[in-house]
């Protein structure tokens, strides 16, 4: 039974972690059966933070990996417009904020999030797109899934430079009816705000060993087989 337990431990989890958890042992066996007992139990979940800058693709990568992992799709920035469409008092909020092309505040969007993470009891994952944008968001983020017995798996960041960005999203424009689409300059701030505030988040799951960089610029399918290739990776970690 024991042994069966320690080629258990040793198969879900790195080398590192393992010998920490035996250096502990010694100290604390009650603390360890408890980290052991957690790990078992975690949800074998896949919760995928779907990263870029805006109009990078993530929407349309989202639909693709949605179908093929079974996975729940949420689009923070979808929430608000929808919102916003049915003129509630969150929409109106946020309305403010998106049509100058500025993040709305971290208390307003992690309420959001968390409502409809809550409404997912028994999903097999969610696709986080668009959101977390901050620090503060990741570690709301992180304190959720920990709360529910699972975790953020990875983070892919579909790589775009800023000119191209540009173009993308004016071209959008003329279709999607989206005034933050449409406007030069509020198209610039939008980038202007992930590098300032976004992009930090890429090096915070980094620290946990959980980013990733894919290349964004190519034809949809071959952006959508190296989203796969990522997403098979992060699942044999799961
Ligand atoms: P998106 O559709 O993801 O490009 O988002 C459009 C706009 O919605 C952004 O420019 C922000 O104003 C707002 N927004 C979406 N997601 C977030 C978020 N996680 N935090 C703050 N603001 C957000």
């Amino acid at each position: 039974m024991q042994n069966n337990l320690f080629n258990f431990v040793v198969s879900r989890t790195n080398h590192l972690f393992f010998k920490s958890l035996l250096k502990c042992y010694e100290k604390d066996a009650r603390l360890v059966n408890f980290a052991v007992s957690r790990m078992i139990n975690r949800q074998k979940m896949i919760n995928l933070v779907l990263f870029g800058p805006p109009g990078s693709g993530k929407g349309t990568q989202a639909a693709f990996l949605i179908e093929k992992f079974g996975l729940i799709h949420i689009s923070t920035g979808d929430l608000f417009r929808f919102e916003m469409s049915n003129d509630t008092l969150l929409g109106q909020e946020a309305k403010a904020y998106m049509s100058k092309g500025s993040l709305v505040p971290d208390s307003v969007t992690i309420g959001m999030l968390r409502n409809k993470v809550e409404k997912h009891t028994g999903a097999q994952g969610f696709i986080f797109d668009g959101f977390p944008r901050t620090i503060p968001q990741a570690e709301a983020l992180d304190a959720l899934l920990s709360s529910k017995n699972t975790e953020v798996t990875g983070l892919i960041s579909l790589d775009v430079a800023d000119e191209e960005i540009v173009k993308r999203i004016l071209k959008r424009g003329e279709t999607s009816g989206r005034p933050d689409d449409s406007n030069e300059s509020t198209v610039r701030k939008r980038i202007d705000v992930y590098n300032n505030e976004t992009a930090p988040v890429f090096g915070y799951y980094a620290e946990q060993d959980k980013s990733m960089r894919i290349n964004g610029l190519g034809a949809i399918d071959e952006i959508a087989q190296r989203l796969s290739d990522a997403v098979q990776q992060l699942k044999e970690k799961v």
